[in-house]
């Protein structure tokens, strides 16, 4: 649906910000875009409506490449791709009523159409009591609502999120990731964001890619990324997750040959292997970490394992067939 195809961009001042970067996105997806501070995550999603023009490469929205549209077919081709933003970008003299028909004003929409419009949009963003509020009268948490029932206004398919939560406080950050989430399932939409928070991916994204340097360094769904990051980078957003702080487990394993790392997704989470191999093969297991995640469509776990026992190999063996994959820490550590 959107396709990103050896796109460059090079400032005027000559710095390369995006470098011959490739990218899918399917129709549905909650696609993450995280990265750090001036990774060129904000040039990227604004490449994607044209709010930046690509030095070079194919921005294509459903098989057409919109570097090719004359401005009339731009403007109609834009009322298709919503955006929110970190500051909201409300207009301040204007009403939360007035700030969403603003919308549909521009693209042309008939007045008494335009009110039955904004009143299920407010309806749909929870802010139906709020009309006649001013944007200096609400919380941000608020405003992200208005700025989003303003972005949905014109039945888009796409809706950009430019680190649309950075400002708001983590409780707030929860409603209107909740909200997106139930908007993308309502609407059937296709959302792309951008943060630099790996909380708010695992929080809603299905599917992720990591920037860095104006490059995609890692990229596939999220419960893989999370739970394999290979790229240090990655590493060290994944370690910024509140549950992965407290790492310091890896200190205080057993000095033991027979550490093993299972890693669990999606189905093999849900079934009972361990018990089954404890009562299938003479080994005993001590468990010394357990950890399990559940995200908005997948899930993963990881546990840590010491395992004795005459039948270790065949245990191994009827664990890794349940598609739980095992690494030895030992031989890991010694890479
Ligand atoms: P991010 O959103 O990940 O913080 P940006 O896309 O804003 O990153 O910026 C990526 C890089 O491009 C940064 O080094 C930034 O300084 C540079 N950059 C952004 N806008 C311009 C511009 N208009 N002219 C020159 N360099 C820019």
């Amino acid at each position: 649906m959107i396709e990103l195809k050896n796109i460059q961009k090079t400032y005027p001042n000559g710095f390369c910000a995006i470098k011959n970067l490739n990218l899918q996105i399917q129709k549905g997806d909650i696609y993450g875009i995280i990265g750090y501070s001036g990774a060129g995550k904000s040039t990227l999603i604004r490449l994607i409506n044209r709010l930046e023009e690509p030095t070079n490469g194919e921005v294509l929205i459903n098989n057409t490449n919109i570097l090719n549209l004359n401005p009339k077919a731009l403007q109609k081709q834009r009322q298709k791709i919503g955006m929110i933003f970190q500051h909201f970008n409300l207009l301040s003299r204007r009403n939360v009523f007035d700030n969403i028909a603003f919308a549909l004003q521009i693209a042309g929409w008939k007045k008494e159409e335009c009110v039955q419009r904004v009143l299920e949009l407010l309806d749909l963003v929870g802010l139906k009591d709020k009309k006649d509020f001013y944007p200096n009268q609400l919380s941000g948490g608020q405003k992200q609502r208005v700025a989003i029932a303003r972005a949905l206004a014109n039945h888009p398919q796409i809706l950009l999120c430019d680190e649309a939560t950075s400002a708001l406080d983590t409780k707030t950050t929860q409603s209107i990731l909740a909200l997106l989430k139930d908007i993308q399932q309502k609407m059937s939409l296709t959302i792309v964001l951008i943060t630099h928070q790996i909380e708010v991916v695992r929080a809603i994204c299905n599917k992720v890619c990591v920037i860095n340097k104006g490059e995609i360094i890692e990229e596939g769904e999220v419960a893989k990324i999370l739970s394999h990051p290979k790229h240090q980078i990655t590493q060290e957003l994944v370690a910024t997750m509140p549950h992965k702080k407290n790492q310091d487990y890896l200190h205080f394993l057993p000095d033991s040959t027979n550490l093993y790392e299972l890693v669990f997704i999606n189905e093999a989470k849900d079934s009972p292997i361990i018990s089954q191999a404890l009562q299938k093969f003479k080994v005993t297991f001590n468990i010394h970490f357990a950890d399990f995640n559940t995200l908005p469509s997948q899930s993963f776990g990881r546990m840590i394992l010491d395992i004795q026992g005459e039948e270790i190999e065949e245990a191994l063996a009827f664990i890794r067939a349940q598609n739980v994959e095992i690494e030895s820490i030992q031989r890991k550590n010694n890479d």
